[in-house]
């Protein structure tokens, strides 16, 4: 089954060719993020126009990068939310006029069911049941996925994501935007013992995060040395920084697997992508005895080949949407 895969549900537009949810033939990538750049973070108008200007030449790239032309695609697959309503709409659009035309299948996705789905395409043994860690940029979910499409969160961050997180220190330590990949860096040279910032816990519910808490701890820290015109080092800050989230991350996942007795876990989104997450992972899953999957960064964050795979799952299990379909800003995984 070839599947046309298309995202644009924040500022990246992407389009692939999936074959059988796991063989990538195409993955094409139009990044925004120069753009959004110069505001600080993503301006939601200026992200759908570019879409539109960018949608139909990524989905003829990546038609041409996969050797292939409309005629030989099975079926349509595109994330419908959650995400920017503007921005989804192009993809939906796009993805609703291809298999109109060419009377296949439309598939609709959920992009964090995409995120997760990352990691089917460079791990070819991965299947269900497994432990998933959901770390994007506006989601950190503690995820058992079940069976392909199906799920049961166990936990979810109460504030702030584990990416708003970085993006929001890495503002104020000023790095820029996006501030994950930055931090990752400029941690690289500092000492993650340097400064004890709080490892918050969620008193009613285990698996739960909160973030808000260690941000604020951060941008006292940096007020209080401003004020007292001490000099700060940036990269103590994002190291430390950097500890107390993926410590607290990969705490609940490996707790969470122990419990659900799951051999394997995954981690998925922008975040998983970081270096001293993996580390960690990698870690405290040898010491017990979990199996670590992770996709390579570029599939890590916004890209198409992600939805090809999870809309595969989608369309093998029988999921067909109508003519219909509209974007969903605040769709909840597991929902259709
Ligand atoms: P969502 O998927 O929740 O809708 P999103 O699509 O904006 O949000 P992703 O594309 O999955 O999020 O990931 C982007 C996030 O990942 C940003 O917050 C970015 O800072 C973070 N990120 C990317 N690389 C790294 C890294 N190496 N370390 C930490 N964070 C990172
Ligand atoms: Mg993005
Ligand atoms: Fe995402």
């Amino acid at each position: 089954v070839k599947i046309l895969a298309i995202e644009s549900s924040c500022d990246e537009t992407s389009a692939a060719v999936v074959v059988n949810g796991r063989e990538v033939l195409s993955n094409v990538i139009y990044s925004q993020i120069d753009i959004h750049t110069l505001y600080g973070g993503v301006v939601p108008e200026i992200a759908s126009r570019k879409h539109i200007e960018k949608i139909t030449q990524v989905i003829r790239q990546a038609l041409k990068e996969a050797g292939c032309t409309l005629d030989d695609i099975d079926a349509v697959a595109v994330t419908y939310g959650p995400g920017l309503v503007g921005a989804l709409l192009v993809g939906v659009g796009a993805a609703k006029a291809i298999a109109f035309a060419k009377n296949i299948p439309l598939v609709g996705v959920h992009h964090i069911e995409g995120h997760i789905a990352a990691n089917y395409i460079e791990n070819r043994d991965l299947e269900p049941p497994f432990m998933c860690l959901v770390v994007s940029g506006g989601h950190t979910h503690l995820v058992k996925v079940v069976d392909y499409g199906k799920f049961e969160i166990l936990g979810v961050t109460r504030d702030d994501a584990a990416g708003e997180a970085f993006d929001k220190v890495a503002r104020a330590i000023g790095l820029g935007y996006p501030g994950g990949p930055k931090i990752d860096r400029k941690a690289k040279e500092g000492n993650p013992d340097a400064i004890e910032f709080p490892r918050a816990k969620v008193a009613e519910s285990v698996y739960d995060f909160s973030f808000s808490g260690l941000k604020s701890a951060v941008l006292n820290y940096i007020n209080q040395a401003h004020m007292r015109n001490e000099y700060i080092n940036e990269a103590d800050v994002a190291a430390s920084f950097q500890k107390a989230v993926t410590e607290v991350l990969t705490e609940h996942a490996v707790a969470a697997a122990k419990e659900f007795k799951m051999d394997k876990i995954a981690i998925a989104g922008g975040v998983a992508s970081n270096s001293a997450l993996r580390a960690s992972m990698k870690t405290a899953c040898e010491k017990a005895g979990l199996k670590l999957y992770h996709p390579s960064p570029i599939l890590c964050t916004d890209n198409a080949a992600m939805i090809g795979a999870a809309g595969y799952y989608e369309y093998i299990n029988g999921t067909r949407h109508g003519w219909d379909l509209n974007a969903i800003p605040n769709l909840k995984l597991g929902e259709r």
